[in-house]
Parts: C-alpha cells; sequence; structure tokens
C-alpha cells in the first residue's frame, strides 16, 4: 500500500457486519473486570482505552515501528528524555529546535544532573559531541529556522558510539520523512500540528523500532498518568483519512508561495527545503518525501513584519503550524530562538495557491 491509501485504512478494526469504520471515542475509566485481570484487554482508563490502541497501530503503520500516544508533543518528549536518560547522562539536542524542549533540557533534566550539549542542526553534530552521550536528538527541518541534517549519517555515527538516536519529525511529518526507515531509533511528534491538521486537538506520539522501549514508553505513561483523552485521540485518527490529502495539498501550495516569495524584492532569506536553491534542498531530497509546510522568511524590520502580518486577510496570525488554515506570525515575539526581528514563519494552508499568494502579495505592498 503506498501513503494515500495506508492513510484511510490505518489502524481501522477489521470489517464486521453492521459495525461502524472506525469506533467512536472510547469514553471509559472503568471497564468490566472480573477475576484475573490479565484475563481482559482493558482493565482501567489509565493503563489503556480501546481509541489509544487503534491509533497507535495506525501510527505504528504510518512510521513503519510501533507506536506510543502521548496528551501533546511535548508530553511524547518528555517520556522519551524520562525513559532513556539518567543521573549523569548526556543528551546531544539541536541549538536551533524547538524551544520548549530546549527548556525542558536546560532547566529540568540539568536540574536532575543530566548533561545537555546543544549543537546546531545545519553544520551537523561534530563527533566529539557525540563521545560518552546517551541519547541524540535531532530536529529536521529545524522549527523555526528550517535547517536539515543528514538523519541516516548521524544515526550511523550515533549508533558506532552506542547511543540511541530519536528524531523530532513534527515538521516533516511521517508522511514526508520517515525517521525508523532511515534509521533512527525513535520518532517523536507533536500531532497537533499537520498529523490532525485542523488546530483542534493537541496530542503527540512516539514511535520506535524496538518493541521492548514501546512497552518502556507505555509503562511511563501509566505511571506518570501523562495520558491523552479518548477524544483527541478519535479526532486525531478520524483526521488521518485526510491526512495525504491535505499534505499533497499543502506541500503544493508551499512551494508555489515559496517561489513567489524568493522573487519579491521585500523579502529576504526565503527558507524551504522544497526550493531548489535552498541550502537544505539536496539533503531535503534524499531523505524527505515531501518538503512540508512550513516556509521562513525575513522582512526589513519588525514594523515592516508588524505591518504585513495585519495587512494579511487570508493568512491569519497565530503560532503553531501544519493546520489546514494558512498561518503566519513573528516569531521572535515569543524571545528563545535565534531568529532575526523580522524572521516570519509561515504555514501553509489547504486554500486556493493563487489567493494566498494575491494575499501576501497586497500586505507585502502595504
Ligand atoms: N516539536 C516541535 C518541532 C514543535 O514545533 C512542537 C510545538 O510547536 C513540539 C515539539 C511540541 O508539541 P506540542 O505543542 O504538541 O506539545
Amino acid at each position: 500500500m503506498r501513503d494515500a491509501t495506508r492513510v484511510l485504512r490505518a489502524g481501522l478494526p477489521d470489517a464486521v457486519q453492521g459495525e461502524p469504520f472506525l469506533p467512536g471515542p472510547a469514553f471509559a475509566a472503568t471497564f468490566h473486570l472480573a477475576g484475573d485481570p490479565a484475563s481482559s484487554p482493558y482493565s482501567y482508563g489509565r493503563y489503556h482505552n480501546p481509541s489509544w490502541t487503534l491509533f497507535e497501530q495506525a501510527l505504528g503503520e504510518l512510521e513503519g515501528g510501533h507506536a506510543v500516544v502521548f496528551p501533546s508533543g511535548m508530553a511524547a518528549i518528555t517520556a522519551l528524555f524520562t525513559a532513556v536518560l539518567q543521573r549523569g547522562g548526556v543528551l546531544v539536542m539541536p541549538s536551533d529546535g524547538y524551544y520548549t524542549a530546549r527548556l525542558l533540557a536546560e532547566d529540568q533534566l540539568r536540574k536532575e544532573g543530566v548533561e545537555v550539549r546543544l549543537v546546531p542542526t545545519r553544520d551537523g553534530v561534530d563527533y566529539e559531541s557525540l563521545n560518552g552521550a546517551a541519547l541524540l536528538l535531532m530536529e529536521t527541518p529545524s522549527n523555526p529556522g528550517l535547517d536539515v541534517c543528514d538523519i541516516s549519517l548521524l544515526a550511523a555515527m550515533g549508533h558506532e558510539r552506542g547511543l540511541l538516536v530519536a528524531v523530532d519529525n513534527t515538521t516533516a511529518t511521517a508522511l514526508g520523512q520517515r525517521p525508523l526507515e532511515l534509521g533512527a531509533d525513535f520518532s517523536v511528534a507533536s500531532d497537533t500540528k499537520a498529523l490532525s491538521g485542523h488546530g483542534d486537538v493537541v496530542l503527540g506520539h512516539v514511535a520506535v523500532r524496538d518493541g521492548q522501549w514501546a512497552e518502556k514508553l507505555r509503562a511511563w505513561r501509566t505511571r506518570t498518568g501523562c495520558i491523552p483523552g479518548p477524544m483527541e485521540v478519535w479526532l486525531a485518527h478520524r483526521s488521518l483519512a485526510t491526512f495525504d490529502v491535505r499534505m499533497e495539498r499543502q506541500c503544493l501550495n508551499a512551494l508555489t508561495v515559496a517561489s513567489f516569495l524568493e522573487m519579491h524584492p521585500a523579502v529576504h532569506a526565503v527558507r524551504y527545503p522544497g526550493l531548489p536553491g535552498d541550502p537544505a534542498h539536496v539533503l531535503a531530497s534524499r531523505q524527505m518525501k515531501r518538503y512540508g509546510s512550513v516556509i521562513g522568511f525575513t522582512l526589513r524590520d519588525r514594523p515592516h513584519a508588524e505591518r504585513f502580518l495585519s495587512s494579511c486577510s487570508i493568512v491569519s496570525q497565530a503560532t503553531s503550524f501544519g493546520g489546514v488554515h494558512t498561518t503566519a506570525e513573528r516569531r521572535a515575539r515569543w524571545g528563545g530562538d535565534a531568529v532575526p526581528e523580522a524572521y516570519i514563519r509561515l504555514s501553509i494552508g489547504c486554500e486556493d495557491a493563487q489567493d494566498l499568494v494575491d494575499d501576501l502579495s497586497h500586505a507585502l505592498q502595504a
């Protein structure tokens, strides 16, 4: 099966006469449970849930491994860090990746005795920073700068040194890049973004090749009580049916918009891995199936960036990315990312591409 077909069937139970394709969310804390708890697939709502089971089956099919769902992308990253790292352990992670993951590592893990080494995505990881480490986390393309690193090469380098290797696959998604096939041990993602795609769900997952790690992550989830709600999981599963169609449209739109921006005299330093002139294009073409829906670019200064944003009408001002609605923000408004004051992160949705170009053109003129 190819992705477009796979997403429609992923995680659906076997056909049963009179039953729905995807059963509704299983709202249950308690389950009928007489005698030996091991005799029942479900016992208590913090341990497991039929909606999680189906969605995890679906994610496993898309990622090519075993998947464990969490209530947010950050919860998935926390589970990964906590399951793998111990006091005295070393974590290597991007200096230019998602800000909150860095905060978690620098504020929380360091306090707990984990050494955190930050390395830029673009220049790859030097051998020295990997020595003695326990976990390498890459983020490619990185958010918000959209730099790319070589997953296969770094996974091989990490494995030579006995590290576990993880990729934050949020910007690419499982339909844009398959980290487990490229050699990573873990693929972690925020499903708040393109996977669920409608801006109505916060969710995340970790996918892993080794089933024993999936069990460890599940045990962590059960013990911490860091569990997703059945409604959110069901909504995300329902959204999978249109995931490929959405990605197809969004990536096509993104290339059209990035090509337009690249030619516009008011716009500098357009970043989109799908642009042939982008510094990441050659590597991205090797390891990605799609280039994603996120574009970065820089305007003259902060007032110009703010005027541009408030002059857009189809493009809405919002944070997050990957959804069906095109959104943009001046990323530096949050602090924490090493991007210029006038850097715009633009997330392309499913609108008509010409409408988007017209809206951006008008706002750039303003
Ligand atoms: N990883 C990346 C690359 C992200 O961009 C985000 C959120 O923006 C996260 C992880 C965290 O995901 P969530 O907001 O679902 O916790």
